[in-house]
This record gives C-alpha cells, structure tokens and sequence, in this order.
C-alpha cells in the first residue's frame, strides 16, 4: 500500500512545526506497524483553521489520490484533514470514488465508505470546527478587552515599531518623518499615487513588498495609531500610547481624504504611460515605470542603489512614437501583426470533425444507434469544432491594413493600451542605456537599444 502522510498544524499551536513533526512521527510509526510504505508527507504548516486560506499541500496530496498515486491517506487526527462541512463532503466524495483508504492516529481506521463512518466523520468535524470557532472567539474577546485598555491590537504601521510593552506601540525614529510628511502632503490635496511614486523614487520602501501604492498609502493613512488613537466598537478612543501625530491632526487627514472625490483618490489621471514595464535597463534589464521627481516625469527602473538608468518620459515618448510610425510606413509592416496559424492543417481538421459529425447524426436518423448513445460523441466533436474554429479565426488584430495608410493618424487615434500592443508586436527588446554620472537624464536616440521583431 503506498501512502501519503498528511500533516497540519494551526496557528495557535508551537510556531516552530514541532507539531508537525510530532504528527509525522506517530503516522510514521502508524504506518510500519501496518507494513505501508510512506511515499510522501505533505505538510501545511502555520495555516489557521479559522481563516480558511488554501492548504497547498492538502491539494497536492488530493491531486496524488485522483491521479492514482496513493491508496492511504494517513493523518494524525480527522480535524487535521478537514476544517469544514465543506472540505468533510468533498473528501467524502473522493473517497467513495476511488475507494482510498484513511486511517488516523487518533481516531483509527475511518471508515467514510459506510454511512456511520460518515456520520461520524460528520460529526467529529462539527466538533473541530466549533472548538475552532471558540478559539476565534476568545481571541477576538481578548482583543477587544486590550483595545478598551488603549492598546494596540494588529499590524504595526510604518513609521512606528514594537516597544518592550506588547500593545504600546511608539515612534520609529528613521521613519517617523516620512509619515508625518506623507499625512501632511495627503493633507494638503497630493495624490496618493504622486505619494507613492515620490518615495519609490526615493528609495524608500514599504514595510512589506518591493513598491509603494495609492492603496498601500490609504491603508497606513487609515491607521489610527499614527493619531495615538484605538478603534473600539466603531469609534476611536485615546490610546495608551503617543501615535506620530495629534488625534486632530490625523482625523483632519481623514476628513481631507474623505472629501476628495473617488476617482481622484483611488486612480491618477493618467494610470498607463507607453512604456512603463516594456522599456528597460540596457545593461540590467529591470523594467522602467513612469515616476515624477520635481517637475519632470522620467521612465526609472525603481532599484535604488542598483540601477539609476532613468529618461524624460515626455522625450522617450516622442523618440519611439516617430520610430514607429516610420516602421508602419514600410511596406512590409502588416506582415508583422498577422497571426501566424497553420491554416490548412485548421482547415483540414474542420473538414474531418464536420464530416464525422455528419455521420453519427445519419446513424441516428437510420436508427442505427440512439439518440442516447450518440449524444456523447456528439458533444466532443461540437467540443473539438469549437476549438477548431476558434483557431481559425484568431482575435482580430488591432492594426488593420487600412489604417496603416497614414500610421501618424492611426497612432493618434490608438488608446494607450493598443499602442503598447503595437509596441509589443514590433519590438523584441526595448532598452535605455545609463548615461555618464551628473549628466543626469538626458535623451539622445543613441541611448536607446532597439530591437525591432521579424515578421
Ligand atoms: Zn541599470
């Protein structure tokens, strides 16, 4: 009998995954006394019951079942496998159709083939789940009782850090600044993506991922500890600790933000720029997004430290806008933008599935088969016939021959997003070379390396 060993251990227990281990120990012992060869051990580990998040693993070792490659599944305990009705009625269902067999430490041979075995698979997953749910409780009580004592519960936002005292956050010196800036500027009208650019820009990066957003911005805003404030039920008290600024001063932000009309708060003007993600750095290859330092808008490859290499937006912009209108001028252009399909092998395909097809529907018709046996068949071929002509008719391009008579105009009347499609269709690499130190951003043609793409 070939195994899969599953292990899970919840957030609530040891982080360290000694449980897991624990748990991988005895089904090891488990499965010698039985004489079965463990052929994989799939372990979650540090997942929540409560929270519901994927279980990669319990999909792997799910998939491993389905395909056939396991007959035992061995788990500690059943609420280790399941942490929902959901899940149980599932694995249920995987387990009457492939006849697997599951066998638990705790709870021994569980028998889901039979309907008591279901019962009580059932009604040990209720119990999981409500002690589950209590635990939810008693910490979200916990949290409201710390939250009544003015204490922080939750992540900490940038610019403060953990004290020696657990839910007294204070300042973080190095950091403090760029807050009470940032509060003062969304004060002030700035938009939340001007902000985020500014300090990718800068170099200075979030508390968590590689760039700044206009959300990741509302979001630390949002925070009333920067305001030394805590939310309980639905209002904000004082909190226990000093936050970065006034409780007046952040809720005056707050205000501001509020009045700003949605649009304006959540999307800047112009979100796409021509080249932001295909233009990038010559000699490292990161890719170059738009940015506004001081009064220009440059293409910058947002790796401070590493990669400098940053252009005029406005000039790029203009340099491979002319380029491409030249390359569309040229005779051969719209070979460029024609799917390449195999067409006849298409068609002949098309032929043979019709003419089948034909065919079983004359069997119906002289009674040969029935209507009931053909239908099957009948719904594969209308599958493959579907397939087929989808092929042949490939979504329409978005350059037509026409429109290529005057490419200037074409151009104009193209949306960014079909511009950067033109731009993808015609080039193979677009890249900037770095200028020499101090001669800051300039543009000359020779700094850009072109790669046009062959029909
Ligand atoms: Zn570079």
């Amino acid at each position: 009998m070939r195994v899969g060993v599953y292990t899970r251990i919840s957030r609530d227990e040891v982080g360290d995954g000694l449980g897991v281990m624990r748990q991988e120990e005895d089904c090891r012992k488990l499965c010698d006394r039985r004489g079965w060869s463990v052929i994989g051990v799939f372990v979650d580990n540090d997942v929540s019951a409560y929270s519901g998040r994927r279980r990669p693993r319990y999909d792997d070792l799910i998939q491993a079942v389905e395909g056939g490659e396991i007959d035992v599944i061995v788990a500690w305990a059943p609420e280790r496998l399941h942490r929902s009705p959901r899940e149980l009625e599932d694995f249920i269902e995987l387990v009457e159709r492939t006849g697997c067999v599951v066998e638990t430490v705790k709870a021994g041979s569980w028998d889901v083939g039979t309907s008591h075995g279901r019962l009580v698979a059932r009604m040990l997953g209720a119990v999981a789940r409500s002690e589950s749910e209590r635990t939810g409780e008693r910490v979200r009580r916990a949290h409201q009782q710390a939250k009544a004592d003015g204490k922080w519960r939750g992540p900490i936002p940038y610019g403060m850090r953990a004290s020696g005292t657990p839910g007294l956050p204070e300042g973080d010196p190095e950091r403090a600044k760029i807050v009470t800036e940032i509060l003062g500027r969304a004060r002030r009208g700035d938009a939340l993506t001007a902000i985020a650019a500014d300090l990718n820009a800068a170099g200075v990066r979030p508390k968590r991922g590689k760039a700044w957003t206009h959300t990741g911005i509302a979001r630390l805003i949002g925070s009333p500890a920067l305001g030394g404030l805590v939310e309980v039920d639905d209002e904000f008290r004082e909190a226990s600790f000093e936050g970065l600024v006034d409780a007046s001063e952040w809720r005056s932000t707050q205000q501001a933000l509020r009045r700003r009309p949605r649009g304006e708060r959540s999307r800047p003007r112009q979100t796409l720029s021509l080249l932001g993600g295909l233009l990038a750095c010559a000699e490292h290859g990161h890719p170059c997004f738009a940015a506004t330092r001081g009064a220009d808008v440059l293409y910058q490859a947002r790796v401070p430290g590493q990669c400098f290499v940053g252009v005029s937006r406005i000039s790029a912009d203009d340099l491979i806008t002319s380029l491409v209108v030249q390359r569309l001028r040229r005779p051969d252009a719209i070979a460029l933008f024609r799917p390449a399909t195999m067409m006849g092998a298409v068609q002949g395909q098309l032929e043979e599935v019709r003419r089948r097809r034909e065919e079983i529907i004359n069997l119906v018709g002289d009674g040969v088969i029935s209507r009931y046996e053909a239908r099957p068949q009948l719904e594969a071929l209308a599958d493959r016939l579907r397939r087929l002509e989808t092929q042949q008719n490939p979504t329409p391009s978005l350059v037509t021959e026409s429109s290529l008579i005057d490419p200037r105009q074409a151009w104009a009347g193209w949306t960014t997003i079909q511009r950067r499609e033109v731009l993808r269709l015609l080039f193979d690499r677009l890249a900037i070379k770095h200028v020499g130190f101090g001669s800051g951003p300039r543009l000359s043609p020779s700094r850009f390396v072109l790669d046009w793409a062959t029909a």
